[in-house]
């Protein structure tokens, strides 16, 4: 049996943790593996051994589709029982709305530079039935727009990366598609924040573009028996969209997602937003591209800059986790149920990103034009 890495969410203890690194070029920082916490909200990565044991003989696979039904958000019942109501009273108090605590938020940027960082589907625009067709409003380009005025910004999403450029067409701000694995800076002339930037481009898995594009072709050939499935190329990771599939079919789906991935030992699967991603087995994320990105922005080890990552997923997770170890910056998740998160504050959905865009950047004006007014 291949030694194939499958990625488990919600995995809990008790199974054996491995990372198959298959990167053979060096990244900024060596990455020697080892084993990861178990996080909350965070992925495993395990054998495929002991997960085909566990999937196959207890059938285990229902965890993916338990998973997968957690992250469908329209199934909240209309009748919220009260220990529900307790645990949601909680979780507020843990994660106080980002716009109630803009105060204290913008009180801890004092003499820092704020560099922002933006998930797009469920963040900047919201999540749709087509994938193709979530648009961000002309009200929320405009917020983003006079945010990267005032701001380092940067895209972060799980999205091919000249696919959200044509949803969010502004130019100044920073690209990191497909989880990070495609990073493109603004031009020379439209970055303002950095003295002498000479651009930024950055693909640390570009030797898996090929078998993405034969990953990709396969799986769309296999899920065509799943109505409702969508395959999208992100160019460094296959998305395989589930919002518009039957909840019947999602154990067939998982199955045929994770016989594909027999076939490609380099390649593990993870799961999103109402979405199933295939991705090379390196470890890079959205957390390591934030910190790729303040690295390129000047802001490595510097105490200067405050971060502020504002996600919706699973995968922003990652970024969030980033920011709380290094005891710097500030997560922001996006979500209207109570979710384990990493993060520090919530926001429940895109109007509310686009409300606290909006105070950014008044709070940014008014502190420019005279005594700092919050
Ligand atoms: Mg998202």
């Amino acid at each position: 049996m291949k030694n194939q890495n499958v990625v488990v969410p919600d995995a809990k203890q008790g199974i054996d943790i491995t990372i198959a690194m298959a990167l053979s070029k060096s990244l900024f920082s060596p990455v020697v593996p080892k084993p990861l916490p178990a996080a909350p909200g965070g992925y495993f990565t395990i054998t495929r051994k002991r997960f085909t044991k566990k999937t196959e003989t207890g059938g285990k696979i229902n965890s993916w589709v338990d998973s997968m039904r957690d992250s469908s958000p329209s199934r909240v019942k209309s009748t919220t029982p009260l220990s529900e109501t307790e645990d949601k009273n909680s979780w507020i108090v843990n994660h106080p709305s980002a716009l109630n605590m803009f105060e204290q938020i913008v009180n801890r940027s004092k003499g820092k530079q704020i560099v922002m960082f933006l998930d797009y589907d469920g963040t900047l625009s919201p999540i749709v039935e087509d994938p193709d067709r979530a648009f961000m409003t002309s009200e929320m380009r405009e917020a983003l727009r006079d945010v990267a005025r005032h701001f380092p910004t940067a895209i972060v999403t799980g999205r091919c990366r000249d696919k959200v450029h044509s949803f969010v067409r502004l130019t100044g701000l920073y690209y990191a598609g497909s989880h990070g694995m495609d990073i493109k800076g603004p031009s020379k002339n439209s970055c303002k924040y950095k003295k002498g930037y000479q651009g930024v481009f950055f693909q640390p898995a570009s030797e898996f573009l090929p078998m993405i594009d034969e990953v990709y072709n396969v799986m769309l050939e296999r899920t065509k028996s799943i109505p409702g499935a969508k395959v999208e190329n992100n160019k460094f990771c296959v998305s395989v969209h589930f919002r518009c599939v039957e909840e019947k079919m999602w154990a067939k789906l998982v199955e045929q997602v994770r016989s594909i991935l027999n076939d490609y030992p380099k390649l593990r699967l993870t799961q999103g937003r109402k979405v199933l991603e295939i991705r090379p087995t390196i470890k890079w994320d959205k957390g390591k591209a934030l910190e790729f990105l303040l690295e390129s922005l000047g802001y490595a080890n510097s105490t200067d800059a405050l971060p502020v990552y504002i996600g919706d997923d699973r995968t922003d997770e990652d970024a969030f986790k980033v920011l709380r170890n290094r005891g710097q910056g500030l997560g922001i998740l996006v979500s209207k149920v109570p979710k384990e998160t990493n993060a520090s504050y919530s926001l429940q959905e895109p109007t509310e990103v686009k409300d606290f865009l909006r105070r950014l950047v008044e709070w940014k004006r008014s502190s420019l034009q005279g005594p700092c007014r919050v």
